[in-house]
């Protein structure tokens, strides 16, 4: 592929050869020849695309940053990430990280198609994705949500299923994605859905170990051995991805704050029907009407599977992506266990300071005042013993 550098200037350069990434002309030149597929704006193309980063140009703001939405000369639409996050990682190496995600291309992945390193700034471009994310869409307020039939909510589910995939399988370096969930997952104008903030762990301080010290998922998302543990591989994503599928059937959020403290997460609650097969059914989200029975009932079978407390029966999600293409009897619900869960519990609680099952947790980039606690116990030493192959560093 060519080289794709469109013409920047950067700020006065502080030394007298020097240019913005600190470097003399002559590494400059060589950091160029090594950029393959990113392109690299000026901060003034950006404030020129977002009207000076205007707030109606605001679209969201996330654990990196706001988001601005922004129109190029040649009117590309972009969706522009300032990063307020610190990078542990100087210009050059940002410069050469961000190139290699940016070769990461699949038609279930949000393109990175540049990035803007001048001063203090450290801003990613993405393409623009229409229609918002899957959990505005599905409980955001009233007039972005989407009316999303069992079709489109199957297709969404499927095609994030290959994102992942192709992550995890596929991918030049294989990606382990930390952070599954319904606002990760962008839908575009035809409602396909692409998985967005990819291949970002490197970029930021103390995620770059091959088993990461700070959980960077979201709450209800997080598989028990990586909240508790830090034990990052391809199946925390699996689990993740098990809880995205019962948010899209159900329509309702996984995360406390839509159950309460006292109430079952909705991973918990649909393990709590399976007794009576049917009855798994009563999670679906009442706005949705004439939908296929035994197809739904596969795709929560595959959900208890991705989220089994031992990581490793959980599928592969090359098999997960067959799985909800079939009709699912190859699933016993009898034979799976309970799935394992990770709840948020205030640090003032009875517990404080115990070492079983309780764990200071860190979300975000921040650590915060709260302790995980896994609600289920019963497998989750096996499930610690997670191979050092399924490790992904990234
Ligand atoms: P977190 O950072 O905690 O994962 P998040 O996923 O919501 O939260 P961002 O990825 O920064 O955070 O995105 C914030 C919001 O910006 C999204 O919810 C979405 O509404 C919007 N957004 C992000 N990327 C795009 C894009 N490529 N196209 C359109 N809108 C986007």
């Amino acid at each position: 592929m060519g080289r794709r550098l469109c013409c920047f200037r950067g700020p006065e350069p502080s030394g007298k050869n020097k240019n913005i990434f600190g470097t003399s002309n002559n590494g400059d030149a060589d950091l160029y020849s090594a950029l393959k597929n990113v392109r690299v704006f000026s901060y003034n193309q950006l404030k020129s695309a977002t009207r000076n980063f205007h707030p109606d140009n605001k679209i969201g703001r996330g654990g990196f940053g706001v988001v601005y939405k922004g129109t190029l000369r040649d009117g590309t639409l972009v969706a522009i990430k300032s990063l307020s996050t610190e990078s542990k990682q100087g210009r050059k190496e940002f410069l050469t990280e961000i190139d290699t995600i940016s070769n990461v291309r699949h038609p279930n992945l949000v393109q990175l198609i540049g990035c803007c390193v001048e001063g203090n700034n450290r801003m990613l471009i993405y393409e623009y994705l229409e229609n918002n994310s899957l959990a505005i869409a599905l409980f955001g307020p009233k007039k972005m949500q989407i009316s999303l039939d069992w079709s489109k909510r199957a297709s969404i589910c499927i095609g994030t299923a290959r994102g992942i995939s192709f992550l995890h399988e596929e991918a030049e370096p294989r990606i382990v994605h930390r952070d599954i969930k319904a606002s990760n997952v962008l839908l575009d104008r035809d409602l396909i859905p692409k998985i967005g903030d990819f291949g970002l762990a490197k970029l930021f301080p103390d995620t770059a170990t091959h088993i990461s010290t700070r959980v960077a998922g979201t709450m209800g998302y997080l598989a028990p051995e990586y909240a508790l543990l830090g034990q990052l591989t391809r199946k925390a994503d699996i689990y993740s991805f098990g809880v995205l599928i019962l948010v899209v059937i159900s329509g309702r959020s996984a995360n406390k704050s839509a159950w309460g403290p006292d109430l079952r997460s909705l991973l918990e609650w649909t393990w709590s029907l399976r007794e009576e097969e049917e009855r798994l059914l009563d999670i679906v989200d009442s706005e949705l009407v004439g939908y296929p029975e035994g197809e739904v009932l596969c795709f929560i079978k595959v959900a208890l599977l991705c989220t089994q407390a031992v990581s490793s029966q959980r599928p592969s999600m090359g098999q997960v992506v067959e799985m909800l293409q079939s009709d699912g009897s190859s699933i016993d619900v009898k034979s799976l266990t309970q799935p394992g869960t990770v709840r948020e519990i205030d640090r003032s609680s009875e517990y404080p300071g115990s070492s079983s099952g309780l764990s200071k947790l860190h979300k975000g980039h921040q650590q915060t005042d709260t302790y995980a606690f896994i609600t289920s116990t019963k497998n989750i030493n096996s499930s610690m013993q997670a191979s050092t192959s399924e490790v992904e560093p990234r």
